[in-house]
């Protein structure tokens, strides 16, 4: 007889188990995260696609990419949506949230918390706050704020929040979460749309109570999960504050930097920059213009290239030496002297030790 061996291993419940606890700890949750097996636009994909609904609406703040996404995929499942835009070299402003809730009268508010492509970053507290006390339900895409701003999912009461490790975390991208609240469960339950037996399905991977079993057992890539194991592993012997300081660090002392080289950082107000990305304005600078990354210096997404210039410094690269590197590759294009420059970063980080 033959018999077909298979590579597959499949994750294990202790294993599954143990990044539900990681998760839930890195989110300040009780409520074990929904895990995703895939990129984290899928979960968040799959969140538009479980609360969309004709007859429900929406208010969804615009400030980058992701959230136009966001809102095509809750208008495709019937939504209406009322959309509250910035230009991308802004952020809302709660004041403005809290107008647009007053004229639109939505059930739920959609936003991205930081955004690495424009670098900036939404006042996610402020704008939770508005929405209990409205009572809406509320959708962030957090996928890179978690680890390199404060998320504390419960205490803000956020209703669902998708993340994915592979931005401040340093984890891998094929595997991500979505919390849920219970609030959040119940709009998706009483929402005869929400997908079923689907890739887009949140009720299908559905975390079990404990001692109960998967209604569908999630097949979750292995090797992608112990990967996220060992990133949050990794967060939590850090701790989970100091990885957001090295990111604030890193913010600051790329501004720093830039200040020194006579650039102009692209987000208009300094206060709401995310401590992921620092973005620097082109302007009028030709040399600035690069067709390819260098390092961590990367040009613009989409309709952002040849007006921005992206400094990635998240992960393993928010750190004194890469927005060191960072520094000298904008003075490189400059043809300038980096020494200034370089002392203006490297004061930041000495300042903070
Ligand atoms: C990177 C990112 C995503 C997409 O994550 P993937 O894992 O690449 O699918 C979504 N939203 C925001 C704000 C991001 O920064």
């Amino acid at each position: 007889m033959n018999t077909v061996q298979s590579g597959f291993v499949p994750l294990t419940r202790a294993e599954y188990d143990t990044l539900t606890k990681l998760l839930g700890e890195l989110l300040q949750t009780q409520h074990a995260p929904v895990i995703i097996p895939g990129e984290a636009i899928i979960g968040i994909e799959a969140i538009a696609a479980g609360i969309a609904a004709p007859g429900r609406r929406f208010l969804n703040i615009v400030t980058g990419p992701y959230g136009t996404l966001f809102g095509e995929w809750l208008e495709r499942g019937g939504a209406e949506v009322v959309e509250l835009r910035v230009p991308f070299d802004e952020v809302v402003t709660a004041e403005a949230v809290e107008a647009a809730i007053a004229s639109s009268q939505p059930q739920a508010i959609s936003f991205v918390h930081a955004e690495v492509v424009t670098g900036g970053s939404n006042p996610a507290k402020s704008i939770l706050e508005l929405a209990r006390r409205h009572e809406l339900i509320s959708v962030i895409d957090s996928v890179s704020a978690v680890g390199g701003e404060e998320l504390p999912i419960d205490a803000w009461g956020a209703d669902l929040v998708a993340i994915g490790a592979q931005k401040a975390l340093g984890g891998p991208n094929g595997v991500s979460a979505v919390s849920v609240s219970p609030r959040g469960w119940a709009y998706i339950e009483s929402n005869a749309r929400a997908p079923r037996n689907s890739i887009l399905s949140l009720l299908d991977l559905r975390p079990p109570g404990e001692g109960q079993a998967f209604r569908v057992p999630p097949s979750i890539p292995t090797l992608e999960a112990r990967a996220l194991i060992a990133a949050l592993a990794d967060t939590e012997a850090e701790g989970l504050d100091r990885v957001i300081r090295r990111h604030e660090l890193a913010a600051e002392s790329a501004a720093a930097g830039l200040q020194a080289l006579g650039l102009e950082g692209w987000q208009r107000d300094a206060s709401r920059r995310s401590t992921l990305t620092t973005t620097v304005r082109i302007g009028g600078e030709d040399r600035l213009r690069i067709g390819q990354p260098v390092g961590i210096v990367a040009p613009g997404d989409g309709e952002l290239r040849g007006r921005l210039l992206r400094i990635n410094h998240f992960g393993a690269n928010a750190s004194q030496e890469s927005v060191e590197k960072a520094v000298r590759t904008l003075a490189g294009l400059l043809e300038t002297d980096e020494a200034a420059a370089l002392a203006a970063v490297r004061s930041v980080w000495e300042a903070a030790r």
